[in-house]
């Protein structure tokens, strides 16, 4: 099959979250299985240049109709650590992708229906016709519906488009505008409640909610949070667009690449370790403290690795570095927030604690300390409000970092509590807790510490527990492939 992946992100080149991973590990899994896949990004003058090889002019001239006009663009390629990617670069005065970041402007949804109407242009003038168009987010929403009611009728007819949500909380909600800039000009064709049209902000056009109802195919990340989009609040509003299409929806959990998160072969971490050898990890643990100054003494080091975002349970974060640290335990944190007071909160913290030498918040974002830190720490933390998928827990387990996890999403799909989960003792994995309150997350934590300082050989079971898990894109990549052939026209 002929697959394009239309998407905002891609690791490690253009990564905000876990959607750069997503994209890229699931394209290397399709690829082995024998497809031929192609990623189009935007070409963001922000991404890691370093992470891509042969970057060269794919097609010089390319316009794309936007308003009344059309704007000039070029397209690059460029192979990604073996992934074969497409840039899109638009010269307008908009300068739409030379911002320095990747979000967070108030011309985001310009800034992506241009992208997703642009990848398709692109599509169209290069004569390519994958089998399948697999584009993601509520930035790439438009894809289907252009798909449809345009490009079907100028030669595209036979592709099929499956629609991956991987956070239902932004949807790319605008006014009507976005329909005139992108040629969807009958526009009361469009914005009703049976397509575009936002169910609670009437005046909205809703890209997310465009997605759904176009695409052949609608996937979230987890099947547990496939159900909490459909029947909870979690849906953010999109519960009846998902019932309606309910035929055509369905949650596929993520995979991780383990070429990428393997503890055996990183070349991020200073002791490789496996099953076999798992003694090694404790030389990763010295390394890192080293590295954040922290104190050597006998204590578990428990760590969060994310973005700082509401709905990671920020509060609940704050409380776990103090109930750490009152518990006899070391706490390393790894994140960074868009948001400015939640950035100003953690600054304030971590000069609140700069000489306590049992912990380190590190205020960035750092792929290679990221390494460091699930091969060094021995418990890592997710109080996570709502969670998808996932991708923090399912990599500290391949790592031998004990989960302990707020039941949500994704993480009660792959998280199974040491105590009272209903498996098998060999399949039980972490520690699990329900209320978003101190008193649920004190209860899982509370567990996770005395085992390690009680009873060191369960908690090195659970580890191994954890480490023989497989979360690889194998079984995540089989169903998709089901996916794709079913909407595949045949
Ligand atoms: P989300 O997609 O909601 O951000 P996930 O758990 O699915 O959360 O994926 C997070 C991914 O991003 C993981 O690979 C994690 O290691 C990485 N990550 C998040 N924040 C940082 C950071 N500050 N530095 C390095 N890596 C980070």
């Amino acid at each position: 099959m002929y697959i394009v992946q239309i998407a905002p992100e891609c690791a490690p080149v253009a990564k905000v979250g876990g959607l750069g991973d997503v994209v890229f590990g699931l394209s290397r899994e399709l690829e082995i299985r024998g497809n031929e896949v192609h990623i189009i990004l935007p070409k963001y003058d922000c991404m890691r240049y370093d992470q891509i090889w042969g970057l060269q002019v794919s097609m010089r001239d390319l316009w794309v109709p936007w308003y009344n006009g059309a704007v000039h663009c070029t397209v690059w390629f460029g192979f990604v650590h073996g992934r074969k990617c497409f840039f899109i670069e638009p010269h307008s005065q908009d300068n739409f992708f030379n911002r320095a970041h990747y979000y967070g402007f108030p011309d985001d949804v310009s800034r992506f229906a241009f992208f997703s109407k642009a990848a398709l242009e692109f599509l169209l003038k290069d004569n390519r016709r994958p089998d399948i168009i697999h584009c993601h987010d509520w930035q790439t929403g438009l894809v289907p519906v252009l798909l449809y009611e345009q490009y079907a009728q100028a030669g595209m007819h036979w592709q099929r488009v499956c629609y991956t949500i991987h956070n239902f909380k932004h949807q790319g909600l605008t006014g009507e505008y976005v329909l005139w800039a992108v040629g969807l000009t009958n526009i009361g064709n469009y914005f009703n409640f049976d397509r575009l049209r936002d169910n609670f902000n009437p005046t909205a056009v809703n890209l997310m909610k465009g997605g759904i109802v176009y695409a052949n195919f609608t996937t979230t990340v987890s099947p547990t949070h496939a159900d909490e989009a459909r029947f909870t609040d979690q849906g953010y509003g999109l519960n009846h667009a998902l019932d309606v299409h309910k035929g055509k929806f369905g949650g596929v959990l993520n995979g991780i690449d383990y070429d990428v998160w393997n503890p055996e072969v990183d070349p991020h971490i200073p002791s490789r370790y496996g099953l076999d050898s798992l003694d090694q990890k404790y030389a990763n643990k010295e390394a890192l403290r080293d590295r954040l100054l922290l104190r050597k003494e006998f204590k578990p080091i428990i760590a969060y690795v994310g973005r700082l975002d509401s709905q990671k349970g920020v509060h609940l974060i704050h409380h776990a570095i103090f109930y750490a640290l009152r518990n006899n335990a070391q706490f390393v944190l790894l994140g960074s927030s868009p948001e400015s007071h939640t950035n100003q909160h953690f600054w304030n913290l971590k000069r609140h604690l700069n000489d306590n030498p049992d912990c380190h918040l590190e205020l960035a974002f750092d792929e290679d300390l990221s390494h460091l830190i699930y091969a060094g720490a021995d418990m890592i933390i997710m109080p996570s409000l709502f969670e998808p998928c996932g991708l923090t827990q399912m990599i500290a387990l391949k790592y031998g970092a004990v989960p302990i996890v707020r039941s949500i999403g994704g993480l009660k799909d792959t998280v199974f509590d040491k105590d009272y989960d209903g498996k098998p003792w060999e399949e039980r994995n972490g520690f699990v807790f329900y209320n978003a309150d101190h008193a649920g997350l004190e209860s899982a934590m509370y567990r996770a510490i005395n085992l390690w300082f009680a009873y060191p050989d369960d908690f090195r079971q659970l580890m191994v527990h954890g480490m023989k898990y497989d979360y690889s894109w194998c079984r995540p990549g089989q169903d998709y492939m089901n996916i794709y052939e079913h909407i595949r026209c045949k």
